[in-house]
């Protein structure tokens, strides 16, 4: 059985799940089958799960490229003719080797068709986008791939010490005065956090990420090779302690955020001194997360519009073309000139 393993169990051709309707879909005979209805065709969850994770490892297609250093992971029903990165068409087709076992995976719920009409959306607020991307080709290279992460469950017990202040101002007839107050707080809180994702791959931008974020992560399913058909997915090249250092960042700002918005009634208030124990719990897991994404160079730089493959929430950073605006603004300029010199000589005339 290779990678993309549910077979139609109609006809026995390959399946890819489809969107939309959160089925795996028959391209050859037009049947559909839910994941329930899958398994009970296999026996057991556990059969169907031996069966693919056996080839789990030997069984995926991956394609490297030479230009800027990508590996990016599919089926064999998927075909890719250039890189999701940087365009290049040189990319190298191989056999993947090493370790590709995420747990957990968030299906894509929208299409492409969904990812195209975002970003027609987006490029319709922005008069002055370079034509590298409004370019119906360029466009077409909108690709699903899904982005590793670890999301990690921890405790964190703060101690903290907070510098606040309160002001007062008063006046009378001849002054008037203000009072400042100095407050030396320590306060104490244990939060537990849930699903902090961190992102494992380090091609992909973080900051477009987290702008696209949040997921919902009540709709993770176990993983199933079956769900790459038709998508791109990155594996992790980061360290998984090393990511959970970044976790703990996020985890220890949001804990100070959260008893500092406990401190009220103060005009300023900074914390001073802090000590923080982070507990890791053993639920953290190795999941893909959906994500489309357009990447197009211009003057030699690359651009990047995402989105949230789940809910559809979607980001850019595509530039201005300055010579488009300056040959608009030429353009209205000039035009408004000869409009003015055809009053003059009307003028002149009468
Ligand atoms: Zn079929
Ligand atoms: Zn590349």
């Amino acid at each position: 059985m290779n990678v993309s393993d549910y077979k139609c169990l109609s006809c026995g051709a390959n399946m890819r799940f489809d969107p939309t309707t959160q089925k795996w879909v028959c391209d050859y005979c037009g049947a559909s089958y839910t994941k329930e209805e899958i398994i009970k065709a296999y026996g057991t969850d556990e059969n169907l799960k031996n069966e693919t994770e056996q080839k789990l490892e030997s069984d995926y297609s991956c394609y490297n490229c030479p230009n800027c250093g990508a590996e990016i992971i599919m089926d064999d029903t998927t075909t890719a003719t250039y890189c999701v990165y940087c365009g290049s068409n040189a990319i190298v087709k191989n056999k993947l080797k090493g370790k590709f076992n995420p747990t957990k995976l968030i299906p894509f719920k929208t299409t492409k068709e969904d990812a195209i009409a975002a970003f027609k959306a987006y490029k319709k607020g922005k008069l002055f986008m370079p034509n590298e991307f409004t370019n119906p080709i360029n466009i077409e290279k909108i690709s699903g791939i899904y982005i590793p992460f670890f999301i990690y469950d921890c405790d964190v017990e703060s101690d903290v010490n907070i510098k606040a202040t309160r002001v007062r101002h008063w006046s009378d007839s001849s002054y008037r005065y203000t009072k400042t107050d100095f407050y030396n707080l320590s306060r104490a809180a244990t939060v537990h956090f849930e699903n902090i994702p961190v992102d494992g791959a380090t091609k992909f931008p973080d900051d477009i990420m987290n702008s696209i974020e949040p997921f919902n992560y009540d709709e993770l399913q176990d993983f199933s090779p079956s769900y790459l058909s038709g998508f791109l997915s990155e594996r992790f090249d980061i360290d998984k302690n090393q990511l959970f250092e970044i976790a703990k960042v996020r985890a220890t700002q949001s804990s100070e955020q959260a008893i500092l918005s406990q401190v009220t009634s103060y005009a300023t208030k900074t914390i001073e001194t802090r000590n923080h124990k982070i507990t890791e719990n053993d639920t953290s897991e190795y999941v893909l997360l959906p994500v489309w994404m357009l990447n197009v160079k211009f003057k030699e730089k690359m651009y990047t519009f995402a989105m949230n493959g789940q809910t559809g929430k979607f980001i850019g950073n595509v530039p201005v073309d300055w010579k488009k605006f300056w040959k608009y603004w030429t353009l209205i300029f000039s035009g408004s000139l000869l409009l003015t010199s055809l009053f003059v000589i009307l003028f002149n005339l009468l």
